[in-house]
Order: structure tokens, then sequence, then C-alpha cells
């Protein structure tokens, strides 16, 4: 699976060259967009990455940091869309998956949609959103995810569903696991067995917080790279990038946007 960073800071003011959090995986012709930060269409493009043959969108939770670049990705594939040739229009009839924890902010998006671009209701794409819960929530042609709430958005009411996740992402014998935002680095702990690459986030933590708690507790994975990075990281990227590196070696490394990775 090729992964490509297209946000690698947290939601702070804009910072130079970095957008806020989003990723794609491509894997076995299909697209996969985890998290959909501001920008994410635009560099996805430039990028060179294949927007029509997304198949699904995985929200790790509703902050505006994380899903501002939905509303524009949406947009956008409906206009490439009605551009394309038919005969090699990829989604025409297909469905796209839309897995995101909190529905009524999902709806909220479509009708900003809809009442921003009235043609929205003639297209061929159709979206099927789901709110997912703990566990395997996609597994399909050898790419699986798999979620767990953390705290970032603290507990639920009674009755009312988890609002934020991490997941797991396995493919071809590799597996990467993706943090999202947390409440607390031990948030991850379910996830782990061992992986290829670790993205932990770095907007809430120091990087040494989070270095300091996966070496303690013995964490296996070959790379770690810092996400979701916040001002205090960025002020003094090369600063922090040696603070973890002193706890964790050169497996570590302070992400950035259209980095990429062949797993
Ligand atoms: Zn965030």
């Amino acid at each position: 699976m090729k992964i490509t960073i297209l946000g690698s800071c947290a939601g702070t003011e804009p910072m130079p060259g970095r957008h806020h959090s989003s990723f794609t995986i491509e894997h076995n012709g299909s697209l996969f967009w985890i998290d959909a930060g501001e920008g994410c269409t635009y560099t996805a493009h430039l990028r060179g990455i294949d927007l029509l043959s997304t198949r699904a969108i995985f929200i790790s939770h509703p902050h505006i940091d994380h899903i501002e670049g939905l509303p524009h990705l949406i947009s956008i594939l409906e206009k490439l869309n009605s551009r394309a040739d038919p005969t090699s229009t990829v989604l025409t009839g297909k469905t796209i998956d839309v897995y995101f924890p909190d529905l009524e902010v999902w709806e909220a998006i479509m009708k900003m949609n809809k009442y921003t671009f009235p043609a929205y209701d003639n297209n061929n794409i159709e979206y099927k959103p789901t709110c997912y819960k703990d566990g395997i929530i996609f597994d399909e042609k050898g790419l699986k995810i798999t979620a767990m709430h953390n705290f970032h958005m603290g507990k639920p009411q009674k009755g009312k569903p988890w609002l934020s996740y991490s997941y797991r992402i396995e493919a071809d014998g590799k597996c990467f696991v993706y943090s999202g935002d947390l409440g607390d680095p031990e948030d991850v702990d379910p996830l782990f067995d061992s992986c290829d690459l670790l993205f932990m986030e770095a907007g809430h933590f120091q990087v040494d917080k989070v270095c300091r708690y996966l070496k303690d507790t013995k964490k296996s994975f070959k790379q770690l790279g810092m996400i979701h990075n916040g001002r205090e990281v960025l002020a003094d990227a090369q600063g922090e990038l040696q603070k973890g590196r002193d706890i964790l070696g050169d497996k570590v490394f302070i992400a950035e946007d259209e980095m990429v990775f062949n797993l």
C-alpha cells in the first residue's frame, strides 16, 4: 500500500507549507482517505492521485481540522465525475463508503454541499455513511482497517457513541497505526501488537512525552512519524526531533506534507 501524507499539522493557526490532518492510502487500484483536513483534495490532485478511484473515506473524529476538506472533496468528486469520459468514469453507479463517528455532522456537510452546489443531486455517486464502532470496520481486497475509540473527545454520555477513534491499517502483510487525536498516548495501546509504521499525534503532547511512553511500554514498531504537529513542536521541529531521537533513535521523524511511504 502507498500512503501519502496530505496534511501534517494540528488545528493551529496556518503553518507555512503544512495543512491540517489528512492522508491517503492507495491499494489495489482503490483510493482511501483518512481524515480530510484543509486542502486535502488540492494536495492529492497535485500529487497525481486519482481522485476518482476513491472507494472509502474514514473520519477519525468530527473536529474541524479533520473534516474541513471534506465538503470540498465531495464537491470535486462530483465535478470530476460529471466531466469524465463515460467509458472511464470509475465512480458511475458506484458507492463511496464514509465512516464517520457523528452522522449529524456528515448530514450537515451534505446539506451544505446541496445548497452551495445545486447540481449535486444529479450525480452518479452514492455515499454510504456508517457510524462505526470498535472493531474491524473495513475488510476488502486485502485491506483491513480496525478502529478503536480513544479519549480525545472524552467519554460519551450514556447511550451515545464514542466520537474519536484511532486506526490500525493492514495490507500485504504490512501494518501501520494512526493515532488520530488522543486524550493520552496510552489510548493507542489496544491497537498495538507491532507495526511497520506508527503515526502518533504531537498536537496535544510534546514529542519527547510520546517517545518516552513508547519506550517505557516497549512498543514494537519500525518507524515513528510525528503527525498532527502543534505549534510548540513546529516552533523548533529540529530540536523536538532530536529530543525524540535521543529516546528512540533514528526511527523517529517529524512528518511533513507530501511525504510518501510504500509499505
Ligand atoms: Zn486535530
